[in-house]
């Protein structure tokens, strides 16, 4: 069993707790001079703290179900299955009205998008150390303006049910400076059919951070990021109607709610 106190308050505590489709479960692992390994399924789950109390940082995918779902722990001892329950969550549509080459596409474009799609798969794969500290999931926000509350909007684009809305939008004009909101690498800079120019950064542990529809990025894959380093301006490329950022986190390879790891 693990310590029944806690060193982190139920406030102040990053990303928060959020059993949800689209949220994020942590999983206490208690304590242990190494720290546990986690896989959900066959991927590596990040695991956070030290040797006093570890948890398991467990992102939840949009398309989960409601239901049981587990996570199997090795290290010192036997091996372990811990549950957690998924709740429903009822995200709204939304309809937009966009140019019909870009929900209709020609096949051309259809064959961009495929490539663009397996390329994107092979990022989302990356899983490298140094794994990130338990402070460091505490994120700046990489833009000023309002945030939308858009994540998880199941959307219809000119009356065609898609994918839905994986990431947060934040307004801001044109060449707003995009700042890191935490340590990271840059793993992929690319412009891209959907997406429009697009960084990706890696923060270790399967944690990755996507920042699209950008007009001009100053960075270069490689190039490694303090928190609030500026890397790239905001834009309108892409599917957009109008110039914004959409900031995407991904967690074990499922895009989860940014506002799980911001100050509200
Ligand atoms: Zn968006």
């Amino acid at each position: 069993m693990g310590p029944s106190w806690s060193r982190e308050g139920a406030e102040g505590v990053w990303p928060q707790d959020s059993r949800v489709p689209g949220g994020v479960a942590r999983l206490s692992l208690g304590p242990s001079a190494q720290r546990p390994q986690v896989l959900a399924g066959d991927f590596p789950v990040l695991v956070v703290g030290d040797m006093i109390e570890w948890t398991a940082v467990v992102g939840i995918a949009l398309s989960a179900t409601p239901g049981e779902y587990s996570v199997r722990a090795t290290g010192e001892g036997p091996a372990r299955t811990l549950s957690y329950l998924v709740r429903d969550k009822k995200y709204t549509e939304q309809r937009l009205k966009v140019s019909p080459k870009t929900v209709d596409l020609s096949p051309e474009d259809n064959a961009r998008y495929e490539r663009e799609r397996a390329h994107q798969q092979r990022i989302m794969e990356l899983f490298t150390e140094p794994l990130p500290r338990p402070g460091d999931l505490h994120m700046r926000q990489p833009v000023p303006g309002r945030r939308s509350s858009s994540f998880g909007l199941r959307r219809v684009f000119n009356g065609q049910a898609r994918n839905p809305h994986s990431g947060m939008d934040i307004a801001a004009p044109t060449g707003t400076d995009v700042v890191a909101p935490l340590p990271g690498r840059v793993v992929d800079v690319g412009d891209y059919f959907f997406n429009g120019g697009t960084v990706w950064l890696d923060h270790g542990g399967g944690l990755l951070s996507m920042y699209c529809h950008l007009s001009s990025v100053q960075c270069k894959n490689g190039d490694v990021l303090r928190t609030g380093d500026a890397f790239c301006k905001v834009g309108a490329t892409g599917r957009v109607t109008g110039p914004h950022l959409h900031w995407g986190v991904m967690l074990n390879r499922s895009m989860v709610d940014p506002a799980l790891f911001l100050s509200t």
